[in-house]
């Protein structure tokens, strides 16, 4: 398989002699197009279906991440100065995840480096026109539900502008999308910037489980996959022989930009169980695709798992939509070992997020239903 980027090169060439390789160039293209795992020149493997291109199974790459992936085999270039979503060295804030070892780190695993550019303040969100208000109410209640464990805040913009009017740019935003009877649910991972879908199959709203949204939600928040942890062999182990070669794909394990703490974490929303029904990930549905070391089955978390709150408490602050620029935090603020911080401390945060000022003026609060699901 060829490296997506011959296409840049086929097209320099081509320029060069535009019509001695006309037909190499569409040969080329034709081969460019076709689905399928491809290989690229960093080693790291991805599906192309359709005009998409996939990660690790459900994680879709923006055009950026992907051409990133190919050169670097990471989703940014080099790491930037700071890792977070806030600079700040406030000590009620961030409070470090401290491992075993007793080192200051970020906890759980992630391989894009977390900054202001890829996190959310608020995470925008759109309900797609494709959904049924039952479907809209399980995808509200996991908003509701990861809102009251964690740091992150939903705005529903179901009816707002998807532009700024004044200044043209493209809001970020999740627009949530049924797959109206495919398989298959994705999401981006990060904020990519515009509008960035996650899509959910049938099966990700039967009987109110909503732990499939939950998941697809933390890939845009930032979360990866437990299962391909760098230490993932002193946990689990993968049954090789069982998996498709899109399955063995999806298992493979990143060499750089990746970190972890702590033990392998067996409750997290973001690790799959042993069995899937995919006969795309596996040769026989009867046999795992990967167990714990003593050959148990491994069960997919059904909400969010303390180190997954812990990731989200870590890099996301719980903000009130306002108006003005005021950074006002909800009463009950996370710090990333999952404990609440005291009145003081939050008051103290606040007053450290708005130059000083403690206490926002008592105005400008926007209205922020996630119950929304129809323009007036
Ligand atoms: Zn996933």
């Amino acid at each position: 398989m060829k490296p997506i980027n011959y296409l840049k090169a086929i097209s320099l060439l081509c320029a060069l002699s535009f019509a001695s390789c006309t037909k190499d160039h569409e040969a080329n293209q034709k081969e460019l197009q076709k689905d399928g795992l491809i290989t690229l020149k960093s080693g790291v493997v991805v599906e192309k279906k359709g005009a998409n291109y996939f990660w690790e199974g459900d994680i879709l790459l923006s055009e950026t991440q992907l051409k990133n992936l190919d050169t670097y085999g990471q989703l940014q270039p080099s790491k930037p100065d700071y890792i977070g979503a806030v600079k700040n060295e406030h000590p009620a804030f961030n409070v470090p995840f401290v491992d075993p070892n007793g080192n200051r780190a970020i906890p759980r695993a992630f391989s894009i480096y977390p900054t202001a550019y890829n996190l959310w303040a608020m995470v925008r969100i759109i309900y797609g026109s494709n959904l049924t208000t039952y479907e809209k109410q399980v995808i509200q209640s996991a908003l509701q539900e990861m809102e009251a464990s964690t740091n992150v805040r939903f705005y529903n913009a179901t009816c707002e502008p998807l532009v700024d009017p004044t200044y043209g740019f493209t809001y970020p935003n999740i627009e949530f999308w049924s797959t109206d009877g495919a398989d298959v649910s994705n999401s981006y991972l990060g904020r990519v910037g515009g509008v960035q879908r996650i899509n959910l199959a049938d099966f990700a709203f039967y009987g109110w489980d909503n732990h499939v949204i939950i998941h697809e939600i933390c890939h845009a928040l930032g979360l990866r996959h437990e299962a391909t942890r760098i230490d993932r062999n002193s946990y689990v182990t993968v049954n090789t022989s069982n998996l498709t070669a899109s399955g063995q794909a999806q298992f493979a394990i990143p060499s750089t930009n990746y970190y972890q703490v702590g033990a392998y974490d067996f409750t997290s929303v973001m690790g799959y169980s042993s069995y899937t029904s995919s006969t795309s990930i596996v040769n026989n549905t009867s046999l795992p695709m990967y167990t714990k070391l003593d050959g148990s089955s491994i069960t997919q978390g059904s909400t969010v798992s303390a180190s997954d709150r812990s990731w989200i408490n870590y890099f996301y602050l719980p903000y009130i939509a306002r108006s003005d620029v005021y950074a006002e935090l909800a009463p009950v603020v996370y710090k990333s070992d999952n404990t609440v911080m005291t009145a003081s401390e939050r008051l103290d945060l606040q007053a450290y997020l708005n130059n000083g000022n403690p206490t926002p003026p008592n105005c400008c609060r926007i209205t922020n239903d996630l119950g929304k699901f129809t323009c007036p």
